[in-house]
């Protein structure tokens, strides 16, 4: 049988309104239902090139898929939606945007960060940016000194909330309220959380970034970044260097992150279950010095996440430090079942890492603790596995971990040494 290509074209696009609901916007934004054969489900549009009927003239909106294509331009709307934003353009990796908008700033411009920015980002600000004439100054209390540190040529201001591996929180509308009294645009990296729990773009910030190799496809199989913001001018400027640069994902990764964002709703409220189930218990044990989780009443920023963060939630990511120094912290990485020893994080599967001997290892040691990364801490990565299965697998690592390095240094085990 074949279908009147008619029968579609006259029924009204299939597009969610902004007034829906989180979840019915991940599964229905930017998925429009093939025209021709009715499929619910995108085909994987490979092809690099599109015909044109007349020098110029293409059949379709597409020439060539660096410039655009129908699965990469199908999965920025479903996350522009998302993080409710006019625009969203896709990279190669969150780096990849990363860079963009360091690209897209003239010579001689200066960007304000925060001091415990994701690594690559502070290797990108440090080596590659400086290079281009473009300088950045790093502070670990934006909120309190931005002001001191906006020069005439100040462009960007460069912020994480929650940071790495620490989960200290920024006050986005502070931030955004001196950067703009200014004239300076403000980046929010909001990779950490997803656009489930927070949105930055409602916060008044201009441009959010995601690495949407972590929450955002969530599956641990692809390798992607994402901007996101509302500016025409904006979109004009990144949009050209996203196709003169040429950092962008393949057709096949952006159909398969799309496929991951329909379930961000679902496998972020687990996650956050989890990490919620997991630091209550690593608080209540004995073995633990410090937890640093934002869903807790006990961290120091719990004010800022109940205003920016959805229903208050601390998200999948959590960090601790264990007693028994660096011994007991390597040890706890090796014995946990469920926890995978690996970097990355945001995905299914729950990760845990010593960020002083990983991703953050490139950090001095006194910078590194300045900023609270010492050699006990452990950053978890919760999955959406069960949380009484993950809870035990912490439980019985951190008993075993710390027992075995404090039988080593002749203590009794129970309550170690820090
Ligand atoms: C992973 C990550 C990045 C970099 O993204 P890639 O996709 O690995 O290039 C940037 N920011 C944060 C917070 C990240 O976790």
């Amino acid at each position: 049988m074949t279908v009147p290509v008619d029968h579609f074209i006259e029924t009204p696009p299939r597009v969610p309104s902004p007034v829906h609901g989180f979840g019915t916007l991940a599964v229905h934004a930017g998925s429009p239902h093939d025209p021709t054969t009715g499929a619910v489900i995108e085909p994987i549009s490979l092809s690099t090139t599109f015909e044109q009927t007349s020098v110029g003239q293409p059949v379709g909106s597409y020439e060539y898929s660096r410039s655009s294509n129908p699965n990469r331009d199908n999965f920025e709307k479903a996350v522009a939606a998302l993080e409710h934003a006019k625009y969203a353009l896709a990279f190669a990796s969150g780096s990849a945007a990363t860079a963009t908008i360091l690209q897209s700033l003239a010579s001689g411009s200066h960007v304000i960060s925060v001091s415990d920015v994701y690594g690559g980002t502070h290797r990108y600000f440090t080596r590659v940016a400086k290079a281009h004439g473009v300088t950045v100054t790093f502070t670990p209390q934006i909120e309190v000194d931005i002001a001191e540190h906006i020069r005439d040529n100040t462009k960007l201001i460069w912020i994480e909330s929650p940071s790495n591996p620490t989960l200290r929180l920024v006050d986005i509308p502070a931030v955004v309220s001196a950067a703009h009294a200014r004239g300076v645009a403000v980046v929010v990296d909001n990779t950490f959380l997803s656009p489930y729990i927070q949105n930055p773009l409602d916060h008044g910030a201009d441009i959010v970034v995601h690495s949407v190799t972590k929450y955002i496809n969530g599956h641990s199989d692809v390798v992607m970044g994402l901007a996101a913001f509302n500016s025409d001018e904006m979109r004009e400027r990144l949009a050209f260097l996203q196709n003169a640069g040429g950092a962008v994902p393949s057709a096949f990764d952006c159909w398969l992150a799309h496929r991951g964002v329909k379930t961000l709703h679902l496998r972020v409220r687990q996650s956050s279950l989890n990490a919620t189930a997991v630091a209550k218990a690593l608080e209540a044990s004995p073995h633990v010095l410090a937890v640093n989780y934002p869903g807790l009443d006990s961290h120091p920023h719990r004010e800022i996440a109940i205003r920016q963060h959805r229903d208050g939630m601390g998200g999948g990511m959590l960090s601790f430090r264990i007693k028994g120094g660096r011994a007991a912290a390597e040890r706890f990485c090796q014995l946990t079942k469920i926890y995978t020893l690996a970097e990355s994080l945001g995905g299914i599967e729950s990760l845990v890492e010593l960020p002083s001997a990983m991703t953050h290892a490139g950090i001095p040691k006194d910078q590194r603790e300045d900023v609270g990364v010492y050699d006990d801490l452990v950053r978890l990565s919760s999955g959406i596995e069960e949380s009484d299965d993950l809870v035990r697998d912490v439980q019985k690592a951190l008993d075993e971990a710390v027992w075995e390095t404090a039988g080593a240094n002749g203590t009794d085990g129970v309550n170690g040494h820090a």
